[in-house]
């Protein structure tokens, strides 16, 4: 039996994998992270209704003046908080 070990490297932030080193590297610099501290964070929240406790947008603002905004949505059904029905969000 012969053995070949072959290396991948992954994209640490969206997991894309390639034998080619230089093509991960471009791939993790094509990636724009928000949050950082130049990035202005805007938030919205809804008047009435459930969960008027979290933003219902986050809108970043980049050094660019580029705006991407982000909706509220639950990501597991088991974070949702209770409603008055006593039935998770
Ligand atoms: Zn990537």
């Amino acid at each position: 039996m012969k053995t070949e070990v072959i290396t991948y490297y992954a994209c640490s932030l969206c997991g894309a994998k390639s034998k080619n080193e230089e093509k991960i590297k471009e791939c993790e610099s094509s990636h724009i992270v928000l949050g950082g501290e130049n990035d202005v964070i805007k938030q919205t929240f809804k008047r009435s209704g459930i969960n008027t406790e979290f933003p219902e947008e986050l809108v970043f603002v980049l050094p660019d003046n580029t705006e991407i905004c982000y909706r509220h949505a639950w990501t597991n059904k088991n974070c949702g908080r209770k409603n008055q029905n006593g039935q998770t969000n």
